[in-house]
């Protein structure tokens, strides 16, 4: 190589559209550290379950394009379903591990389309980063090591980064699937962060782990949310469930229905 001005860096930000301030804020976070950005849009048919929320998923490309530009997005991949998937389609990635407990566990074959659509993307649009929620951890887990495992990390998307989770004033981790709560729904949900907030005081308090979390489970019940999936301690990296508070980070996760919308959140503990 001969000397003279560094080849520009490439953003990557992948999402599903319905865009939020929480979006915006991995925008912002890669323009800051690449030259360029360019975000996708496409809502993966392979990551959705039976009877899951596919077909009611919110699609506004206009207003999203719009909001990109004025980002300073360079560049919006809004591919069609049958452009990625064409037929006669029929490879699958799946990561074993990560992939395995709360949501993995919950919406079987989720996360393989989560790595096989983020793999196709990477390949697509070469990014030298790409940049990813805290919000869905479980799934940074997931593209950490599917990008290890299947050496995406070079040449290209020399890094993956974690951004934190934006929040609305109540506390409510920002969603596209906010907007499926009714009023009434919508201000029992800031319970889920309120009450994972008093539960990580108590763990790093030295309270047990278990009761703890069965107490943070019946308080999002009495909330009115109708069911929880999950409500779990773990390791922060492997993702191994674990009942007490160690040394290693360890993160709680938990996963909670109300009014039929699924809700997910995570915090660090310790
Ligand atoms: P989605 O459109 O829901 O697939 O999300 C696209 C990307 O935005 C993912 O990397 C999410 O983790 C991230 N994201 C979604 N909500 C938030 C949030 N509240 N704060 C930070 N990142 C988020």
């Amino acid at each position: 190589m001969t000397g003279g001005a560094a080849p520009a860096s490439v953003a990557l930000v992948p999402t599903m559209g319905a865009l939020h301030e929480g979006h915006l804020t991995l925008m912002r976070a890669a323009r800051d550290q690449c030259d360029h950005v360019v975000a996708s849009i496409f809502v993966n048919p392979t990551q959705f379950g039976e009877g899951e929320d596919l077909d009611a998923y919110p699609r506004q490309l206009a207003e999203d394009s719009a909001m990109l530009e004025s980002e300073g997005v360079a560049l919006l991949w809004a591919p069609t379903v049958e452009a990625m998937y064409p037929s006669g389609f029929a490879t699958s990635i799946s990561v074993a591990g990560v992939s395995a407990g709360f949501c993995g566990a919950d919406r079987p074959g989720h996360f393989d389309g989560v790595a096989t659509v983020v793999c196709k993307l990477f390949n697509q649009v070469q990014p030298d980063m790409a940049f990813f929620g805290e919000k869905d951890w479980q799934q940074l887990a997931v593209i950490r090591t599917m990008a290890r495992d299947l050496d995406l990390t070079a040449p290209h998307v020399t890094s993956i980064i974690g951004v934190p989770t934006v929040r609305e004033a109540d506390g409510l981790a920002m969603s596209s699937r906010n907007r499926y709560l009714s009023d009434e729904n919508r201000a029992a949900a800031a319970t889920l962060p309120r009450a994972m907030k008093e539960a990580i005081a108590r763990i790093e308090d030295g309270q047990d782990v278990d009761p703890t979390l069965a107490a943070l489970e019946d308080e999002l019940l009495g909330a009115g949310f109708e069911s929880v999936d999950y409500a779990s301690l773990a390791d922060a990296m492997s993702l191994e469930q674990i009942d007490t508070l160690g040394n290693a980070p360890a993160r709680l996760l938990v996963a909670a229905r109300i009014g039929g919308t699924r809700l997910i959140d995570n915090m660090a503990v310790g």
